[in-house]
């Protein structure tokens, strides 16, 4: 396996410290450090944006589980709390290419405004994830009323326009997949996500941005990730082409289910790795629990 330039694959496991790792985590790290030992570079990146949720002591017990399952990583680890001024500097220039807008509307407000348009009995459309698409209203403030409100510092986040950024594509975008085992070509489908958010008004990045400029930052050659991101992955090859960053591989693995067939959370603790070494489970049990 070799990157496109020639240099070694780097490979990356990076988490939020917003729980602790479970089962479905450790398959990721794992496959990709195991996968970096072959012949290439493995990163751990911090995700902790979200300062309300991220803690440091969930970050350490990341290190912990993570040193526990007998894996390395390189050194330093990049915490994204440390590059707040990295993402702005990107939005500013997403904003100076006309690519984002103020999104003013508030959850609340997205929902009554879902509710009354489907009151009429049609279906307004929903994102791969289920959460409705933000609607079109702050597109069509006048220019004078968005500088009246960003000047009275009101509440806002900044979303990317969907169909501008779409625009700027001068041929369809996909993605070189192997995560079924062979090499597929995988067509994006970034519209299906509509206006994504990428400066939160409660945190000055948001995951897409920040991801895609620390993959590239990083020289993050191979992704290696859960298929509940598989479809994140056409939102990131849209930002990609339009800040001109290159496109990794990506590898999207099984998710491990719980007993009633449900992506594992961290909000229930029963997988968490420090549950199960708790209870005496070895690093070997957790691969064999994986079927690794
Ligand atoms: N930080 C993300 C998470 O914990 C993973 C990001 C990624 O692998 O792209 O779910």
């Amino acid at each position: 396996m070799s990157s496109l330039s020639g240099q070694k694959p780097v490979f990356r496991f990076a988490p939020s410290p917003n729980g602790r790792l479970h089962l479905g985590h450790a398959l990721s790290a794992i496959l990709n450090h195991d996968m970096a030992k072959v012949v290439g570079r493995f990163l751990l990146r911090i995700e902790d944006i979200d300062l309300t949720r991220c803690t440091p002591e969930l970050e350490h017990g990341i290190y912990d589980d993570l040193t526990w399952l007998g894996l390395t990583w390189e050194q330093p680890v990049r915490r994204q709390s440390e590059h707040f001024d990295e993402y702005r500097a990107a939005l500013e220039k997403l904003i100076g290419m006309g690519l984002v807008y103020p999104a003013f509307m508030s959850r609340s407000e997205i929902k009554a405004f879902v509710h009354t348009y489907e009151a009429g009995g049609k279906k307004w459309p929903r994102d791969p994830d289920g959460a409705p698409l933000y609607p079109p209203l702050d597109k069509r403030r006048p220019a004078e009323e968005v500088a009246t409100l960003l000047s009275s510092n009101a509440t806002h986040a900044w979303r990317l326009d969907m169909k501008k950024a779409m625009s700027r594509l001068v041929a369809p975008l996909d993605w070189e997949e192997s995560g079924s085992g062979e090499k597929v070509r995988i067509k994006a489908d970034p519209a299906a996500w509509g206006d994504v958010i990428l400066s939160r008004s409660d945190a000055p990045s948001s995951y897409h941005l920040s991801v895609v400029l620390d993959d590239a930052l990083q020289g993050v050659t191979h992704l290696v990730r859960g298929m509940d991101l598989f479809h994140a992955t056409s939102v990131h090859r849209l930002l990609q082409h339009v800040l001109e960053l290159p496109a990794p591989e990506y590898y999207h693995h099984r998710l491990v289910l719980d007993e009633n067939n449900k992506k594992l959370s961290k909000s229930e603790g029963s997988t968490s790795l420090q549950a199960l070494r708790d209870h005496g489970s070895t690093p070997s049990d957790i691969r064999r629990l994986l079927s690794l």
